[in-house]
């Protein structure tokens, strides 16, 4: 491979190629032992889960550490409210609008009307238990911090590490050499994710190789007319909403940034994980883009945990297509009931793979639809989860530039560079 190609490029290549095995070997090996036990069960998966979890190993470290220097950069109390009420105000818009234009296109081409009538069976889906709002909130305040840094709780880290940093600030000198410390720390640990980095296009290869060989193409077609709609409705707000709101809140290119932020969509999309997705987003959003670290270092990881535009959509889309299958007439309250919903739910859930359906069921407990239809889309969730985690750091990555904007926090030069913050191979040292 050519040595400057970058890193995004390789991992591209990587991911088609994972694709076209993983969909052949569905196609023409699906019974053979030897390829499901030792490669698919074995290779692809022992070598992508390590991936993930390489990816996961990075997360708390590097939002702990750039949560604490973005807020001593920040340095201002007042300011940080700010950020953190926009940036929360702008995520719950944006997932707002994001399910209004599912619902919207849903009823409009009405998935599930006619002839998907045939496909209502006992699906045997039973929901797990999804968490209760006031508990969200109560739970946003960690009872001990090591527990929520060993399980990865991401709304309590952010909360005791912000309320850390601003008595950091408040210490004077001790707090000041502790700051400069960790603002070495953070350093180093960005070096950490450009040498994860450097295994991705193996990493995703075995991911999408796993999970094509797994899936299969054909799964699609009997849910042609759910999983087309979802799709549209996720380009639409990825390249339409979105690209709306950059321009006119932010004055930025969509063009750039759509370039800017690929690498993160590519691994989203590979992981499902918006969570695990954090260090790419980050690096893409902070190196590749010029926001600074005081704005994104807040709102990369609290996006990850509470915006999740392309998991709306699809729950706006699965509410009518359900609704439609068992002609079930919804009445403009329970669409109401179902936008304020899937936006409080987005709260409450992790940006981990297949969230989406627990918080689907919620939705179907609170307008009455049969739970157990979440059964019907169970089998195409996998691939729709790909794209709407790409869709969802999309979102995060436009709510930090335009946040990052308003408060003059971002660098066009930077910004406006094409070759800013690119990966290449990360050179190893060696002694001599
Ligand atoms: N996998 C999604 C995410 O991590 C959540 C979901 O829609 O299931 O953002």
């Amino acid at each position: 491979m050519n040595k400057k190609m970058s890193i995004t490029t390789k991992i591209l290549i990587a991911m088609g190629i994972g694709l076209i095995v993983g969909s052949s070997l569905n196609s023409f090996a699906s019974d053979s032992d030897f390829v499901q036990t030792y490669l698919v069960g074995g290779a692809f998966h022992v070598i992508g889960s390590m991936f993930i979890n390489a990816l996961k190993m990075l997360v708390v470290p590097l939002v702990t550490f750039s949560l604490i220097c973005g807020v001593c950069g920040i340095g201002d109390v007042g300011m940080l409210g700010r950020v953190g009420l926009k940036s929360f105000l702008l995520y719950m818009l944006t997932t707002a609008m994001a399910i209004s234009l599912a619902l919207t296109v849903a009823i409009l081409v009405g998935p599930g009307k006619d002839g998907d009538a045939a496909i209502i069976e006992n699906t045997g889906y039973t929901a797990k238990d999804a968490p209760p709002l006031t508990d969200v909130f109560i739970n946003i305040v960690p009872s001990n911090p090591i527990n929520a840094f060993a399980n990865g709780e991401m709304l309590q880290i952010i909360f005791f590490v912000i309320l850390f940093a601003i008595a950091m600030l408040l210490s004077g000198n001790a707090g000041k050499s502790l700051a400069s410390g960790i603002e070495k720390l953070n350093e180093v640990m960005m070096k950490v994710v450009t040498l994860v980095m450097d295994f991705a296009p193996i990493g995703v290869f075995c991911l999408m190789a796993k999970t094509f060989s797994e899936q299969g193409l054909g799964l699609i077609l009997p849910m042609i007319s759910y999983f087309s709609v979802v799709v549209i409705c996720l380009l639409m707000h990825a390249f339409g909403t979105l690209n709306l709101l950059l321009i006119s809140m932010a004055k930025l290119s969509p063009l750039v940034f759509f370039k800017k932020i690929r690498s993160a969509q590519i691994f989203a999309f590979s992981t499902a994980s918006s969570n695990a997705t954090i260090p790419i987003t980050l690096q893409a959003v902070e190196k590749r883009m010029g926001v600074h670290n005081s704005i994104a270092s807040f709102t990369v990881p609290f996006g990850a945990t509470i915006n999740m535009d392309g998991t709306a959509i699809m729950q706006g889309v699965a509410t009518v297509f359900i609704a439609n299958v068992y002609g079930i007439d919804l009445v403009l309250n329970q669409y109401l009931t179902i936008i304020g919903m899937s936006v409080l739910a987005s709260i409450g859930t992790a940006g981990v793979p297949g969230v989406g359906l627990i918080m689907l069921a919620m939705v179907f407990n609170q307008v009455g639809l049969p739970v157990e239809g979440i059964g019907l889309i169970l089998g195409v969730d996998r691939l729709l989860d790909m794209v709407r985690t790409a869709v969802n750091v999309t979102g995060d990555a436009t709510v930090s530039c335009i946040v990052a904007a308003g408060e003059n926090e971002i660098d066009m030069t930077v910004f406006n560079d094409p070759e800013a913050g690119i990966i290449t191979d990360v050179p190893l040292p060696h002694k001599n």
